[in-house]
């Protein structure tokens, strides 16, 4: 790391899909959104700031491994604690959603009383799936037991088992209204992970695990622009999982969620 992570947003790729049940690739995901990003200006008018003014820097794509989740979490949550502990703002591009987890975990021992806000066609609350602890069907059931039930909250979800939306129903973690999340975390803390199928398959087909019924890009813009005021210090996007090659545009829709992303967290600490 060559200068100082203060006030830094940090990129990070984690091209891990080793859980995948339906369509693998999102490990091509970071180097996807990398291409589709030089389609967009660096100016983002709801948020009148360039990129070319905020301190970013890309450690580029870990190296880790698909067949090899022990590894690849140990390399995520070392470098995620490396950031925060810089004071930078890590922002990883997946990859499947299971990488949201050790990322959380890093982000928690700086943030004891960190938020994760997730967005996400799915509930991700399972205890198992496939016989798997850890996937990335369960990611949210981890996230959840790691910050607490009060402190995971879940917008634009339509799909899950009877069991995660008792679950869901228990805790309490469903938002309806964008603007309520203000009201509910107040000043503390947040980690904002984006699942890309949180919009619907006609924006977003490159993704793993298509959910009819979504957003349109812009309802998911509208939303994260409702969110700035709230302290974002790190998030995802996760489960781009572009066509062979460089993918098609929906490489452009996850790149500019990511640009945003980077601004929310540029305004939020
Ligand atoms: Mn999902
Ligand atoms: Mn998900």
């Amino acid at each position: 790391m060559v200068q100082s992570l203060s006030q830094m947003n940090y990129l990070l790729g984690a091209p891990f899909d080793g859980t995948a049940c339906f369509r693998p690739g999102a490990r091509f995901g970071p180097q996807a959104i990398r291409f589709w990003s030089d389609v967009l200006d660096t100016y983002s008018r709801p948020f009148d700031a360039d990129l070319e003014d905020v301190k970013l820097a890309d450690g580029g794509d870990l190296g880790i491994h698909s067949a090899d989740w022990e590894g690849a979490s140990g390399r995520i949550y070392q470098e995620v604690d490396e950031i925060v502990g810089g004071g930078a703002a890590p922002i990883i591009l997946g990859g499947e959603h299971l990488v949201t987890l050790p990322a959380v975990q890093a982000c928690v021992s700086h943030f004891p009383d960190l938020v994760v806000l997730q967005m996400d066609a799915h509930m991700d609350l399972r205890d198992q799936y496939e016989g798997l602890k850890l996937s990335h069907a369960t990611v949210m059931k981890r996230v959840m037991e790691t910050v607490g039930p009060d402190s995971l909250l879940q917008y634009g979800v339509r799909s899950g088992t009877r069991d995660e939306w008792a679950l869901s129903d228990e805790k309490g973690t469903l938002v309806d209204e964008i603007g309520r999340v203000e009201e509910i975390v107040g000043g503390r803390p947040v980690y904002l992970s984006v699942d890309l199928d949180v919009l619907d398959p006609s924006v977003m087909p490159e993704t793993g695990a298509p959910e009819p019924g979504g957003m349109t890009y812009r309802e998911l813009h509208e939303a994260l622009i409702t969110l700035r005021g709230i302290n974002i210090v790190g998030g995802d996007v996760v489960e781009s999982c572009p066509m062979p090659g460089w993918g098609g545009p929906s490489g452009a829709v996850a790149a500019k969620v990511v640009r945003e992303l980077i601004f929310l967290c540029s305004e939020g600490r």
